[in-house]
């Protein structure tokens, strides 16, 4: 089944190879595991952590841009026409604007034309705009934060809140209109680590029609990592479905086998993008109907995206 993965952090990868001069990094380390995984729409994020400049988030998101330009495989997702072809494609994201310290509204824009349609404000850092799962847990979004709110509703640039702490998590919320998703994010009943919801913010989130990507990273599956598998996750959105219906959640499988020491946060039966239908099957074996199944697998994002473009 066709699966539409709202996060991978693909960019970094990208620029780090291209640094030691390879060419091509999307079709030589991903295309071949993310298409056997039919892993056909991708959220391929740049991701930064809290102290990169400008100009370094613009390097990462140009050699990206530049990449899927210039790519015989993928095509890029700029506008909701862009979703009814056949061909893999990717949604250029980023996780993180720490770069963003003034002429916010300007640089917002320059992420636009530059590809980026999902967007989150921080990391688990704490930057000038936001503050993330690991800042102060007193402090949300700034003034200059809820300025680049206001630009990214008017792009119509969708605002991710996966890594935002709780109280940037509302006070997103209340100051935009715009569409809210979490691209990679549990369950915090059934794992309560900070980067994942709690119920009354998944309600928030399913409240104004968004959709919560289920990640495969072990930390947000279990505190128990000898009890992650697929299975545990798909309870992750079984118990979402139950709360607020399985018209909210997607998939954002946050794979990190392609960066170094990545073991500690693989799970056993989804190693990397290549094992994702595991997920789709222990979907069926869970509680889910087949139609259901298609929701989460693709169809909730996409028909999100058209409608909100
Ligand atoms: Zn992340």
């Amino acid at each position: 089944m066709k699966i539409l993965d709202l996060h991978a952090d693909i960019g970094c990868d990208v620029l780090f190879h291209h640094k030691r001069g390879m060419k091509n990094v999307l079709d030589t380390r991903h295309t071949e595991k993310l298409l056997k995984g039919e892993v056909s729409i991708v959220g391929m994020a740049s991701f930064f952590d809290g102290h990169e400049s400008w100009e370094e988030m613009q390097e990462m998101i140009l050699t990206l841009e530049n990449e899927l330009k210039e790519s015989k495989t993928w095509q890029r997702v700029l506008d909701k026409e862009d979703l009814i072809s056949d061909k893999p494609k990717a949604i250029m994201t980023v996780e993180g604007m720490c770069g963003i310290q003034e002429d916010v509204e300007e640089k917002v824009q320059w992420m636009y034309d530059h590809g980026i349609r999902i967007a989150s404000l921080c990391w688990n850092d704490e930057n000038v705009l936001a503050t993330g799962v690991k800042g102060n847990p007193e402090r949300g979004l700034t003034e200059l934060g809820i300025r680049v709110l206001k630009k990214m509703e008017e792009l119509k640039m969708i605002v991710d809140v996966s890594h935002a702490n709780e109280k940037t998590f509302w006070d997103i919320l209340d100051h935009t209109h715009g569409m809210i998703i979490a691209t990679h994010s549990n369950a915090h009943a059934l794992c309560p680590h900070p980067r994942n919801l709690k119920d009354d913010q998944i309600q928030a989130i399913a409240k104004r029609n968004g959709v919560i990507g289920m990640n495969a990273c072990a930390y947000f599956v279990n505190e128990d990592l000898s009890k992650v598998n697929a299975k545990a996750l798909a309870e992750h959105a079984s118990y979402i479905k139950k709360l607020v219906g399985s018209e909210h959640l997607a998939c954002g499988f946050d794979y990190m086998d392609f960066f170094e020491d990545h073991e500690a946060s693989t799970i056993c039966d989804l190693k990397d993008a290549s094992e994702s239908q595991h997920f789709i099957h222990t979907l069926k074996e869970t509680d889910f109907r087949e139609e259901e199944i298609k929701k989460i697998a693709h169809q909730n994002v996409i028909e999100r995206l058209v409608s909100y473009w």
